[in-house]
Order: C-alpha cells, then sequence, then structure tokens
C-alpha cells in the first residue's frame, strides 16, 4: 500500500519561529517516515497584506533550507512554493462562487488582522477559500490524508470541509476529498515571550526566530513575562508566561509536562537559564546545517520537487474541470 499523505502549508512571511517549530515541524519530524510529507511554502498567502521591499523568493529559499535544517529528510518530504504551481489559483477561484462574501467577513482571523493591519483588501477576505483550494488539490479519496495545522487555523479547516461539501453537492459526486485535521495538543500554540496572551507569530516582533544568535536567545528568555509566584507549573490560564515556558521546555525533550522533573525547587531565573541552554544547544545544529549545507541548495532542492506536486495539481484540476464542464 502507499503511504498516507500528510499536507501542511507555511507562509512566506519572515524567518521560522520557535512557534513554527514546536506546532508544526516537531511533528513532523515524528511521522516523516511513515508519511509522503508535503509542505507548501504559501508566497501567495504572504502576499494578502504585501511589502514592497520584501524578497519573497529568497524567503522562500530560506524558508525551505531552514525546513530541511530542522531534520525533515528530502528523501521523505517534498517542499514546494505555492505560486510555482498555478493550479492553486484556478482552484480557489472555483471554490470562491459557493461561500458568501458575509461568511468571508465573520472569518476570526480577518477580523483580527484587519484591524491590526488596518486594511481589508480582497486577499485578505478570501485567502481561506485559497486555503481550502491549497488543501484539496493533494487530498486524494483512496488515500489517508493528515494535515496538521495550528489552532489559529481551526476555523479556516470548518470553514475548508464546509466548501468541499457544497462543492462535492453541486459536481454530484465526492470530487473533494475531506482530509483529518489535526491541532496538536501540546505545542498548538506558543505564546509570545513578552506578552504571553498572545501566539507567537513570524510577523509580529515578539518571536524566538531559529535564526536568532545565542545571545539573542538567552536575553529574550531571561526578559520573557512570568509571575512573583517563585513555584513553576504548569496553569496556562492563571499563568500564562510560565506555563509557556514550561510547554516550550516538555517540548524540547520530547517530554509531556508531567514528565518534567529537574526542576523542583529551581527559582524563574535558574529555570530560564536552564532553558536558554537547552534551546542554544538544539538551535546550533540546526544553524549550522542551515547555512553550510541546505541553504546554498535550496533552489535546486525545490525545483525537484516542482515537477512532482505539478502533475498531481493539474490531474486534480484536469478531473475537476471535466466534471463542472468547462
Ligand atoms: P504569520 O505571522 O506569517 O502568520 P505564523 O508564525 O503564524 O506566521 P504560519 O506560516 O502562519 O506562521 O504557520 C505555519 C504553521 O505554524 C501553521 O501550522 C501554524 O498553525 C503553526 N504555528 C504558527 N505559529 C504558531 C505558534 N505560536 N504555536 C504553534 N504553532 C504555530
Ligand atoms: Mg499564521
Amino acid at each position: 500500500m502507499s503511504k498516507p499523505r500528510f499536507f501542511t502549508g507555511i507562509q512566506a512571511s519572515g524567518t521560522l519561529t520557535l512557534g513554527n517549530y514546536l506546532g508544526l515541524i516537531h511533528h513532523i519530524l515524528k511521522i516523516q517516515d511513515e508519511y509522503e510529507v508535503i509542505i507548501m511554502i504559501a508566497d501567495l498567502h504572504a502576499l494578502t497584506i504585501p511589502k514592497k521591499e520584501f524578497n519573497y523568493r529568497q524567503k522562500c529559499y530560506e524558508m525551505a533550507a531552514l525546513l530541511y535544517a530542522c531534520g525533515l529528510k528530502k528523501e521523505n518530504c517534498k517542499i514546494f512554493i505555492q505560486s510555482e504551481i498555478k493550479e492553486h489559483l484556478e482552484l480557489f477561484y472555483l471554490l470562491s462562487s459557493h461561500v458568501t462574501v458575509g461568511k468571508m467577513g465573520d472569518m476570526i482571523q480577518f477580523k483580527d488582522k484587519m484591524e491590526k493591519e488596518g486594511t481589508g483588501n480582497l486577499a485578505l477576505l478570501s485567502y481561506p477559500v485559497l486555503m481550502a483550494a491549497d488543501i484539496f488539490l493533494y487530498t486524494e479519496q483512496e488515500k489517508v490524508d493528515l494535515v496538521i495545522v495550528g489552532q489559529d487555523q481551526k476555523q479556516h479547516t470548518e470553514l475548508a470541509s464546509n466548501l468541499a461539501n457544497k462543492f462535492n453537492n453541486f459536481c454530484g459526486q465526492k470530487i473533494l476529498k475531506i482530509p483529518t485535521f489535526e491541532i496538536p495538543k501540546l505545542g498548538g500554540k506558543i505564546m509570545g515571550l513578552k506578552d504571553p496572551t498572545k501566539k507567537m507569530s513570524k510577523s509580529g516582533n515578539d518571536y524566538i526566530g531559529l535564526l536568532d544568535k545565542p545571545e539573542e536567545i538567552t536575553k529574550k528568555i531571561k526578559r520573557a513575562k512570568t509571575d512573583s509566584e517563585k513555584k513553576i507549573y504548569h496553569d496556562p490560564e492563571k499563568r500564562p508566561g510560565v506555563s509557556n515556558l514550561l510547554t516550550i521546555y516538555a517540548l524540547l525533550r520530547n517530554q509531556k509536562i508531567e514528565e518534567v522533573k529537574d526542576l523542583e525547587g529551581l527559582d524563574h531565573n535558574q529555570f530560564k537559564t536552564k532553558l536558554s541552554n537547552l534551546l542554544n544547544k538544539k538551535l546550533a545544529l540546526i544553524q549550522k546545517d542551515y547555512y553550510n549545507t541546505y541553504l546554498p541548495k535550496a533552489n535546486e532542492f525545490l525545483e525537484k520537487n516542482k515537477d512532482y506536486l505539478k502533475n498531481l495539481a493539474e490531474k486534480k484540476i484536469a478531473t475537476i474541470k471535466k466534471v463542472i464542464k468547462i
């Protein structure tokens, strides 16, 4: 039997953060031998809020190199650039007549970003439909498909499932396969360090980047917001800062929170030093592989994957067009 397929997307909007690593990459590392992993670097999604000086293509290369440097294997993980496969935009358009503008305007992320970015442009409004297209190009009826997203994408996965059902009804057949959507329980939402009530996000300014220098990381962790209670335990509601650091610590050690036993008696500063050391050790290895091995060859690796994915996408679109008679 062929391998089940795993799909996910990551925006080409900056470098990868510790949130991306623990919320997504960490999980892929665990399943990459059993799944055919497909990772889309979403430069079109990054364009929803366009930045004039931003070199999107260069960012895509950097992200691909960083993903491989994190330990994703080239044989198992096919990373590609969204804008290189035009079928994403084609399916996006075909799906867009099955959802109303009102529904799109109600999406939480749209409202948040509109407020934060001061724009309610059409791409920002419609990007969850493009996200649905991204997913359905690569799911197949006869395959087991898994899509991992962070908590912030939950509403968009619901929209995608809804859209697929509507589209399938319209077509009179199950042409789009809804995958299993999973949100990691621990690490699904790593929070900011300065403000642990907000998600760590690479387009914000409260994150640890995987390419940050050791002294920067130590400083960021040292300054992370905690509280006045000395003991270290997990209670995200009442103690968001300490709980976030503890989640990071546990995930880096591949442990569940309750398995972490070596922090007893430590105060916040001692804990933070321990955490910085652990993180710096991990990131030093990733950074070495990134600069020496993967960045110089990122373009080459991406080129190798492109044809394979293009072929899958073209086939899917051809089938759909036949069914809807265009
Ligand atoms: P942006 O600010 O550009 O949206 P982002 O940091 O939210 O950046 P995405 O590219 O949107 O990153 O998401 C890539 C993947 O990382 C998604 O699966 C997303 O859910 C996950 N992810 C992003 N931020 C976090 C976080 N703070 N904790 C856990 N997972 C996260
Ligand atoms: Mg995001």
